[in-house]
């Protein structure tokens, strides 16, 4: 089959512009459901795996502008893991004490220790975008921040954490619909917000910081992955896909651990009872 999302290769320089919000490789509608029902079973055998075996982490980091869809993502593709090995963290406007320190402190306290999945909502990379669209510090100081981001993914990495970076590619043709929808459904008026509105003046730019962010910041050992997001069926299929795909590739691993813990238990606990009993 082919690929769903666009692995961003390390080194390539993106225009977003060549990449089409509604790409479709032929997938239809009820397949897609069907399979993400599947995927989200899979990701839940493959999350107690990760969490039994203890040895990586999984951080899942989503990224996307207003209405793309990070939290509905998030909500259907991990409907079937345990809270008690996974959690959200979102990041929003800093506080004063979190603007008192770097950048990535905030993030460090917050990545996932091993056995466990956590999921990014907005990340580390709102310092090079909304900062920089916003002129929040100078671009000296977010452009070394590229460099930066990339080390400490690296550090990551480095003591087992799988990173999976998604970003939700929307049109602002959809973003539009889609703000225009939130005033209609009552159910979904409460997430109104001028900001939003304010925030799509600034599109270009936006687009402008993406583009920097995938070009700069997909590597080998935490790649970002582009996803048509116009429609959510084929977004959150697509993710799902990559979730359980790059899992499925530790399985043996964290069975071979789990037998041998398994193994270990089951010694201990019969020396246990031949103490007791001789
Ligand atoms: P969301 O829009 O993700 O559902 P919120 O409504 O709480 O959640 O929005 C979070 C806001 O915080 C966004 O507008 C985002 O741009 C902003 N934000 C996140 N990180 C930073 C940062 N480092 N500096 C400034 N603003 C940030």
């Amino acid at each position: 089959m082919d690929p769903l999302t666009f692995k961003i290769e390390p080194g390539s320089t993106i225009d977003l512009r060549e990449y089409d919000p509604r790409y479709n490789p032929g997938i239809e509608r009820e397949q897609a459901e069907t399979g993400l029902a599947q995927l989200a079973l899979e990701i839940d055998e493959l999350q107690e795996l990760l969490f039994g075996a203890a040895r990586h982490s999984l951080l899942v980091i989503m990224q996307g502008m207003d209405t793309s869809g990070k939290d509905g993502t998030v909500r259907k593709v991990f409907s079937q893991i345990s809270p008690l090995g996974s959690y959200v963290h979102g990041f929003g406007v800093p506080t004063p004490e979190e603007l008192s320190h770097d950048f990535l402190w905030r993030v460090h306290k917050v990545a996932p220790a091993k056995g466990k999945i956590g999921i990014f909502n907005r990340s580390h990379y709102e310092d090079v975008l909304v900062v920089r669209v916003h002129n929040l510090v100078p671009p000296e100081v977010w452009g070394e921040r590229y460099a930066m981001i990339n080390n400490f993914e690296h550090l990551l990495a480095a003591n087992n954490t799988i990173i999976l970076k998604f970003f939700l590619h929307i049109s602002k043709e959809e973003q539009e619909e889609r703000l225009l929808k939130r005033e209609e459904e009552t159910e979904k008026a409460w997430k109104l917000s001028s900001g939003d509105w304010r925030e799509r003046t600034y599109w270009d730019e936006y687009m402008a910081a993406y583009e920097d962010v995938l070009t700069k910041c997909s590597t080998s050992h935490a790649p970002w992955h582009l996803v048509p997001a116009d429609r959510k069926w084929y977004r959150n299929y697509a993710v799902a896909h990559v979730v359980a795909d790059t899992l499925r590739g530790y399985r043996d691993q964290w069975m071979e651990k789990l037998r041998v813990m398994g193994a270990e238990a089951k010694a201990d606990l019969a020396a246990f009872r031949q103490e007791k009993g001789g």
